[in-house]
């Protein structure tokens, strides 16, 4: 049995195209959810988007950081040891994935981390710990690009590392948007803990965005942690914005194809851009999506600094506005990892049968 883990909507996204490969292989899998995310919006939609139906729902008590690990480690844990897996999956670097790494060895199950590899060489980043220790702890590596590679050929990782492209690709074609001929407006994306959760600079991301909205049109779906932590600060939505609730896949891959730029600090909506040739300000210090930066596609901005990158893109715009899918693999990442589970199940069962 393969268990497939998953909390939060990226991770649905990028686990749905594996999840429909072992299912064309008949290999015996289940889908836990952790709960990480868990309302229709932010999950429901996703899941039901994709088709999948979930084995296993924890249900989380403490959503603070270090309460959230424990409750998904100790949920996990208990059902791999009730029903040991062979082998466990997650992808990503959310806390998820690492409680699904240390529930897997602690167990006695193998753990494979679907987009092992990406570093942003930052370590005041939650999501870097979690993407270092999920590739220690990993028995396979399943890298999105050469890139990735070569941070786990520098690390020395234990597990077998295999280049497999990223997932996000497959997901996006079975999802596959519609591109008008003219492109239109900005989309925006903010949700990261050292954005939102600091009100300066997130009053700041707001400031600019405002100004963005005055020549553009701008439209913002809200993250849920992004609408709380505005109104915990007391901060005010930009006038110049359409803000809406978080939107569905399908509708999201539209707007993005079709704007003329997306200001981001996701990760996926990184890749999702560069795919389709939307290009990009990424609104952090550092990016573990380092390609799209060597690709020539997107920028770095502070947030006080997204009103000048975004018109450093629009005056070279057709520039930076290049579809480069060839970044993440060749769109069968999912049916790859799913035939290196296969091929690592039976190596395992012969060394049983050997033992
Ligand atoms: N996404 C979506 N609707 C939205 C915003 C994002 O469907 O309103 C999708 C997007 O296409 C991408 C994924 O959510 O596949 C990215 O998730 P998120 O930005 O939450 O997390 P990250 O990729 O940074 O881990």
């Amino acid at each position: 049995m393969i268990a497939c883990v998953v909390g939060t909507r990226p991770e649905v996204v990028k686990m749905a195209p594996i999840i429909a490969a072992l299912r064309r292989r008949n290999l015996p899998h289940c889908v836990i959810a952790t709960g990480q995310h868990h309302d229709w919006s932010m999950m429901g939609s996703f899941l039901t988007g994709f088709g999948i139906t979930v084995d296993h729902q924890l249900v989380l008590t403490d959503r603070s950081l270090l309460g959230s690990f424990v409750e998904i480690t100790a949920g996990l844990g208990a059902l791999f040891a009730a029903e040991p897996p062979k082998l466990v999956l997650a992808v990503g670097d959310t806390t998820t994935v690492v409680a699904a790494a240390f529930a897997a060895r602690k167990t006695g199950s193998a753990f494979g981390h679907v987009e092992a590899g990406l570093r942003a060489f930052s370590r005041e980043l939650p999501e870097e710990e979690h993407r270092i220790c999920a590739d220690a702890l990993a028995d396979l590596l399943f890298a999105p690009t050469s890139f990735a590679v070569a941070n786990l050929t520098r690390e020395h990782v234990n597990g077998r590392v295999i280049l497999t492209g990223n997932t996000v690709l497959d997901a996006l074609r079975e999802h596959r948007p519609a591109v008008a001929t003219e492109r239109h407006g900005v989309l925006v994306t903010i949700h990261r803990q050292e954005t939102v959760d600091d009100p300066q600079a997130l009053a700041s991301v707001i400031a600019q965005i405002d100004r963005l909205g005055r020549d553009h049109d701008v439209v913002w779906p809200l993250h849920l942690r992004t609408r709380a932590k505005a109104q915990e600060a007391q901060l005010t939505l930009p006038r110049h914005a359409t803000i809406t609730e978080p939107l569905g896949h399908v509708e999201f891959l539209a707007r993005l194809a079709n704007a003329r730029l997306v200001v981001t600090d996701s990760g996926g909506v990184q890749e999702e851009a560069a795919i389709l040739g939307t290009p990009c300000v990424t609104v952090r210090a550092h990016t573990e999506r380092v390609e799209t930066l060597e690709a020539g596609v997107g920028l770095l901005a502070l947030p006080g600094e997204i009103y000048e990158v975004a018109s450093r893109i629009f005056a070279d715009w057709a520039a930076f506005a290049r579809p480069l899918p060839e970044l993440y693999g060749d769109g069968r990442a999912g049916e790859k990892i799913a035939h290196a589970c296969d091929e690592w199940l039976s190596r395992s069962i012969l060394r049983e049968l050997v033992a």
